[in-house]
């Protein structure tokens, strides 16, 4: 049996980089001059107001440049760069797209840049449950996946089987994140299944511990990864991070589902050894061992407020505002205990008894706690995701502290650390 071959190549002149990692997995081969190409990137988000370190967060655009480039100096000419990122990602003037310079790459190479949010979907049926899914993503000959090189705190890693998660509406990317038969690492490795990738470039120019968003720290790993086989790709992705293919549930069971190996003999790597670069990265916050919150807040000594730890059941809207949450919920502790308060979030945290306050925290926990007998005296932060302002102006209403301006600091704080350093370069995400 032919071994599925992935490239593996060190980062350095963008296009002499890709143009080789592209060579080494005959990357194009079987792709036709008359194709429509989708180059899904990863851009799951993005701030126009505070500052946002993009590394090991979004695909590179230095990297996306060269694969256009690339494809059309041999001829293929059909180009889509499509992604569906946060819908609240934007700014006033200019859309997130044209902020990393794709707006260049569609006028230098005629690429068409579609947000998926603004575009149509179609309803897809996956067997046990149906998808809606981006209409430019079906209707693309071949699908060219570039996902970062990433942790996830729920995943334990982000590659290309989970930055397809991008191309289905909110609600379906919502739905993903269900409970039992439903939950997150049951159903995004399904999207794939319809969909036409042809080739997977991962983009770890960065990489990024306890991502998947800014909140978790990025490194510096000048690694590029490319397969046509999306499950090698991944599994490569996998091991470079320091996680084996079995030690990821979603990895382990797309493998059984679809008869992939999950032995790396039984794939050809191409290019850089593996082990030169294989070097663990972390994927989770550490918590206290009774689920009262993060090991940080024990050793501050914060007391009376237990914080259950996120689940799969928390999307992504509500993930990326729960470490603001927290930083807000610290920015209160000014020494004395909080009044017993409990806090509950996603679908599945019912709040317990014992507590005085409980703090429900998105629409989930709100619809799934409100007949809970449990609950004393509820604290509903209904929004879908929540709003942090709204979160700080209904907490201070109770009388606990929580101060907007230490999360601004915090935001500062996260995106100073790589400021002064030349190896964390902004300029991968301009054109
Ligand atoms: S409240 Fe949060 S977890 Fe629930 S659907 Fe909205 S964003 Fe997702």
């Amino acid at each position: 049996m032919t071994k599925p071959v992935v490239s593996m190549v060190a980062f350095h002149d963008p296009y002499e980089s890709v143009t080789e990692l592209i060579r080494l997995c005959d990357g194009f081969a079987g792709f036709k001059k008359e194709d429509k190409i989708l180059i899904k990137p990863n851009i799951v988000s993005w701030d126009f107001d505070l500052p946002f370190p993009p590394f090991g967060v979004v695909t590179t655009s230095t990297v996306v440049h060269a694969l256009v480039r690339l494809l059309k100096e041999q001829g293929f000419n059909n180009l889509v760069i499509g992604e569906g990122a946060l819908p609240n990602v934007k700014a006033k003037d200019k859309s997130i797209y044209e902020t990393i310079g794709y707006g260049k790459l569609a006028e230098q190479y005629g690429v068409e840049i579609v947000d998926f949010n603004k575009d149509s979907y179609a309803e897809v049926d996956y067997g046990p449950f149906k998808l809606s899914v981006a209409k430019k993503a079906l209707e693309a000959d071949k699908i060219i996946n570039v996902p970062v090189l990433k942790t996830h705190n729920q995943a334990k890693v982000s590659l290309g089987i989970k930055n397809l998660k991008g191309v289905l509406h909110r609600k379906s990317k919502m739905f993903c994140h269900g409970l039992g038969e439903f939950d997150l690492l049951s159903t995004f490795p399904r999207i794939i299944e319809k969909l036409p990738v042809a080739l997977t470039v991962i983009d770890g120019v960065y990489t990024l511990e306890k991502g998947p968003g800014h909140t978790g720290k990025a490194y510096r790993k000048n690694l590029l990864i490319a397969s046509q086989d999306p499950f090698a790709c991944d599994l490569v992705g996998a091991e470079v991070l320091g996680y084996k293919g079995e030690d990821v549930p979603y990895l382990k069971d797309f493998a059984e589902r679809s008869g992939h190996s999950l032995n790396l003999n039984d794939i050809d790597i191409k290019g850089e050894d593996l082990d030169k670069h294989r070097e663990f990265v972390d994927y989770d916050w550490e918590w206290t061992e009774a689920n009262t919150g993060p090991l940080g807040f024990e050793k501050r000594g914060i007391k009376g407020l237990a914080i259950r730890k996120y689940d799969n059941s928390l999307c992504t809207g509500c993930s990326v505002q729960y470490n603001p949450m927290l930083i807000l919920m610290m920015s209160a502790y000014k020494g004395e205990p909080f009044p017993n308060v409990e806090l509950v979030s996603g679908k599945a945290q019912e709040a317990s008894a014992d507590f005085d306050n409980t703090i429900l925290f998105g629409k989930c926990a709100c619809d799934l706690n409100k007949n809970n007998p449990h609950i004393k005296h509820a604290i509903a932060i209904k929004g879908c995701p929540p709003d942090l302002k709204h979160f700080e102006e209904a907490l201070q209403a109770e009388g606990i502290e929580v101060d907007y301006d230490e999360y601004i600091k915090y935001r500062h704080y996260i995106y100073n650390r790589y400021q002064g350093k030349p190896e964390f370069d902004l300029r991968h995400w301009t054109v």
